[in-house]
């Protein structure tokens, strides 16, 4: 008789070391048919019957989301090994029973290798096993890969299961779910025993079918009458659990019944430390308080940086900057005898653009030594699961708010962690949403018009923080219901316990945030600053002439139309709209360098009030909406392109980007004028 067995667990629960322990030297490396996941094959070593072992890719579930998955229940519904050896790590048996929840389903006999056992004595922790078989149903047997111990056990407990194989698939099977949804798998499950004709277990084509599962409805060629069975399931399933979509009931319950496992099996001698995180858990991942908290927070965080303690700071670096800095090289520079020209490039050019800039550097870091606090405690990790329950309802999975989160620091850094997102249309659609989340270099330009425009409104910096979440949500839900329909990929992670941050380590954080910025400031900052000055100093003929006859002016004038609507389609605005592709903040250098910086100083030292000749309050705010959405810089379109890897993807986005805070800027400038905010 020559049996197979398929070995199957989450990534790092040492499947690897296992099945190096089991096969000895007898393995071969391949590919699955088809594609470049590694297939790995062995043989029992110096055993009496003839066992084959596959080892399947590490998985953490068995939807059809990843390639890893998909090979994973292809190979378990079509090829039918003898039995799946589930290999859990038990320092980590919640996380990894989830999958074992699903192996169990598909009338394979299933045993568990629960390994890493000399981990568990180490954290104090005890598992009954004997317990643990009883609430699962099935074979336990403790493991310790790296020394081979329990690894015969193993083997032969899995050959006995192999030989009354047939015996064991009669037994009824472990009611996992809630009673409302197990009437309803009951149901289907007679259906599709009559209709079938592939040799899938009836009760694990009802679970897939209940939770929607493309794959299998394709596969299975399933009947009109049965899909109609199928759709009233659903209905009654969401209406029982107030319209929570039914794969995320179907996914708590199958976290109640490992919970309900666990605390039978598992008992863990640390509990105090954990359920201080856990308490904290309860409220913060609150399903009605969570969202609230998370505002409330978020709000906190940008009223603080932006409007209360930013806003001392800004005094000071203009002081610094204009008074100190600009005034003892103005001097110098006179004193040298150099030409106005050069007196103008550097001082009102360089120093305005950079200095202009650097006035809301403190305000930035603030801003980022919160949110790094955020991260560091661990309350960031809370924020994806959160969304995760938001974002689902609209077909986008909690993996989607990790590139924003990052995001809030610069997008392409943003851009690039969607690699971390197996689907590929989510992939795409959180790429396009991304930029949403107001980023670093942002803010300046924020900061600008609320201290010139919004200095006693409280709101207006959180509320610039949401919109752009809410933007960000509502183009997500447009994008799946046309072009990237889809279902959200599940998203399982891990919760880090809380821990008090250590100062230095988010200095760190937040200097490496900081970093980038300066390092902007000394580049591009600097190039387009003194690039622009000489462009609205000089005509086309090259000689010097006022700003309003300048070459930029002439530039300026021709696409100021377009932004009309908007309410600021005056040349100075339309060029600061054009220049904030090189980078954000030159938006902010822009409107400095154009307002003469330099001239008002005089009689009124503030830069911020300068931007006051070309804005109203209400244009102000549509210009900071269309920065907001639109385009962003140029190195995060580059991001944007290698991640597509496609120019059409690319312009579609900026087009989309772009389309939508023009429109959104059109109607809060016109419907603002009407309703008299102008
Ligand atoms: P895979 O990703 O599932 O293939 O996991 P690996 O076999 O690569 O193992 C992941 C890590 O866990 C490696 O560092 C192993 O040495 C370690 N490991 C595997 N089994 C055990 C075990 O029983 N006890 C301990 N302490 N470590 C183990
Ligand atoms: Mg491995």
């Amino acid at each position: 008789m020559q049996y197979t067995f398929a070995l199957v667990g989450n990534p790092n629960s040492g499947k690897t070391t296992l099945f190096n322990e089991i096969t000895g030297s007898t393995q071969h490396v391949g590919n699955w048919p088809g594609v470049t996941v590694e297939k790995k094959e062995g043989k029992v070593k110096k055993h009496k019957e003839n066992i084959k072992i596959i080892d399947l890719p590490g998985i953490y579930s068995l939807s059809p989301y990843s390639l890893e998955e998909v090979l994973a229940r292809d190979y378990i519904v079509d090829q039918k090994p003898d039995v799946i050896i589930n290999i859990v790590e038990g320092t980590n048996i919640e996380r990894n029973l989830y999958l074992t929840t699903q192996l169990m389903e598909f009338g394979v006999p299933v045993i568990v290798a629960l390994n890493m056992m000399d981990a568990v004595k180490t954290r104090g922790e005890e598992i009954d096993i004997l317990q643990l078989e009883k609430s699962l149903n099935l074979p336990v047997v403790p493991t310790i890969a790296t020394k081979g111990k329990g690894v015969n056990e193993l083997i032969e407990k899995a050959l006995v299961l192999a030989q009354t194989a047939s015996a064991k698939t009669e037994e009824a099977p472990v009611k996992k779910f809630d009673e409302l949804i197990e009437k309803s798998i009951t149901q289907l499950e007679n259906l599709v025993t009559k209709e079938l004709t592939l040799d899938y277990n009836p009760r694990w084509v009802a679970v897939k079918l209940l939770e929607d599962d493309m794959d299998i409805k394709e596969k299975a060629d399933i009947s009109v009458n049965l899909n109609n069975e199928v759709i009233m399931c659903r209905e009654r399933i969401q209406k029982g659990y107030n319209n929570d979509d039914v794969e995320t009931v179907i996914a708590d319950n199958r976290y109640k019944f490992i919970s309900n496992v666990i605390s039978k099996s598992v008992k863990k001698k640390s509990s105090r430390t954990l359920s201080t995180s856990d308490k904290i858990d309860k409220i913060v991942t609150n399903r009605i308080l969570a969202l609230p908290i998370f505002l409330a927070i978020m709000w906190v965080v940008y009223y603080v940086s932006i409007s209360t303690l930013g806003d001392y700071t800004i005094g000071w670096v203009e002081w610094l900057i204009g008074d100190v800095i600009g005034g003892t090289i103005s001097e110098w520079l006179v004193g040298a005898g150099a030409a106005d020209w050069l007196h103008g490039l550097v001082i009102d050019g360089i120093i305005g653009g950079i200095g202009g800039v650097m006035v809301f550097v403190p305000q930035l870091m603030i801003l980022f030594f919160f949110i790094s606090l955020l991260e560091d405690s661990g309350y960031m990790a809370r924020v994806a699961f959160i969304m995760d329950r938001i974002f689902r309802k609209f077909g986008l999975s909690g993996k989607s708010f990790i590139p924003m989160l990052i995001g809030t620091g610069c997008s392409v850094p943003g851009i690039m962690a969607t690699r971390t997102i197996e689907n590929e249309k989510d992939r795409r659609m959180t790429i396009i949403l991304t930029p949403f989340i107001p980023c670093g270099a942002k803010w300046p330009v924020f900061a600008m018009f609320i201290a010139a425009f919004f200095a006693d409104k409280a709101w207006i910096a959180p509320a610039i923080y949401i919109i752009g979440i809410g933007i960000a949500i509502l183009s997500g839900l447009l994008l799946k219901s046309t072009v990237l329909k889809g279902e959200a990929a599940p998203f399982v992670m891990e919760l880090p316990e809380y821990r008090l941050p250590k100062l230095k380590g988010t200095l760190i954080h937040m200097w490496d945030r900081g970093k980038a910025f300066m390092i902007k400031a000394g580049t591009i900052i600097f190039i387009a600053s003194g690039v622009i000055w000489l462009l609205q100093s000089f005509d086309a003929s090259f000689s010097m002439v006022e700003a309003e006859n300048s070459m930029l002016a002439s530039i300026g004038r021709v696409i100021a139309p377009i932004f009309s609507p908007l309410g600021f389609g005056e040349w100075r605005a339309a060029v600061a709209t054009v220049t904030g592709l090189l980078a954000k903040e030159v938006v902010v250098a822009t409107l400095g360098i154009l307002h003469g910086i330099g001239e008002v100083a005089e009689d009124d030292p503030s830069l911020i009030s300068s931007i006051t000749q070309s804005f109203s309050t209400l244009s102000a705010f549509s210009f900071m909406i269309f920065t907001l959405i639109a385009a962003p810089c140029f190195a995060a379109i580059g991001a944007m392109k290698r991640e597509f890897n496609s120019w059409k993807w690319t312009f579609l986005t900026l087009g989309y980007q772009t389309g939508l805070a023009w429109i959104l800027g059109t109607l809060v400038f016109q419907i603002g004028s009407i309703i008299g905010l102008g």
